[in-house]
């Protein structure tokens, strides 16, 4: 087994006849194929800091409890807008580089790769499709939000400043809409992934009723960022609710608090990278 593949260096390696593709797996799949060796070249041609900006991404959303075991973060390849990268079928906290497969919008593997992807890969190429402002997109079933998908008489809404650019109340996902009754929650097609394009809009979030939310960002440290305090907003607006009448942001404010914080995603990100390489 290779022990140095990194994708910080991956020309070094690039003529070898060795499939190195999977030395940063964590599992080593169909070892030897040509396939394997193709899909890793297809992998490595995006921008090595976008992959590593993913990995981290799947480390910090798991060390922030927004995934467990379940849950993805996809990023949009900048220089081929048509595809996106994410991780194989797998739990976001074991993510190496070499686990990353690259998608078409259609949620199709790239040429060949056998791997098997996460089931709900159309959420992130539909939304892709709809929304060319969105570049990464993080999908979670984070305990905090699912309240506020299920009791239809509360919205979630900013409640504090960090979580200002939900800019309003949260749009709802009723799969039932349509997947009709018989369903199993699973945005598992391509008209599904288009149905919760459209209830997400322009917006940065959508709750989906009895699952989860889907966040939206213009990068994928932006989207870490929003998924981590769209989660913390969900347990302060449940907390405060339970309290008592709660003076939610308003409108002024958000718009102003929004702009403020825009600026701020790399302090973040900088603390969240380095927790999660601890
Ligand atoms: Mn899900």
């Amino acid at each position: 087994m290779l022990q140095h593949c990194s994708l910080l260096a991956p020309r070094s390696n690039e003529k070898s006849s060795e499939p190195l593709w999977y030395a940063t797996s964590s599992e080593a799949p169909e070892a030897g194929s040509l396939v394997a060796a193709r899909v890793w070249r297809g992998v490595i041609d995006a921008d090595p800091a976008l992959i590593g900006d993913l990995v981290s991404a799947n480390h910090i959303l798991f060390r922030h409890g927004i995934v467990d075991a379940f849950g993805h973060v996809s990023v949009r390849d900048g220089e081929r807008p048509g595809r996106f990268f994410l991780a194989r079928n797998m739990a976001p906290a074991l993510v190496a580089a070499g686990d990353v497969m690259a998608f078409g919008l259609d949620g199709t593997p790239e040429a060949g790769d056998g791997r098997p992807p996460y089931l709900e890969r159309f959420i992130h190429g539909s939304i892709y499709r709809a929304r060319p402002d969105v570049g990464a997109v993080v999908h979670s079933h984070a305990a905090s939000v699912i309240p506020f998908g299920v009791v239809r008489s509360v919205a979630l809404r900013p409640v504090f400043h960090m979580s200002s650019f939900l800019g309003g109340p949260v749009p709802v996902f009723e799969i039932r809409d349509a997947a009709g009754p018989d369903n199993d929650l699973m945005v598992r097609d391509e008209p599904l992934g288009d149905a919760l394009a459209a209830v997400l809009g322009a917006g940065p979030a959508v709750l989906m009723r009895g699952h989860g939310a889907t966040v939206v960002g213009a990068d994928v440290r932006q989207a870490v960022f929003r998924a981590i305090y769209t989660s913390a907003n969900a347990g302060l607006q449940a907390e405060s609710m339970r309290l008592g009448e709660v003076t939610f942001l308003s409108g002024e404010e958000t718009a102003r608090s929004a702009v403020t914080n825009a600026g701020q995603v790399e302090r973040a990100w900088s603390l969240w990278r380095r927790e999660a390489q601890g």
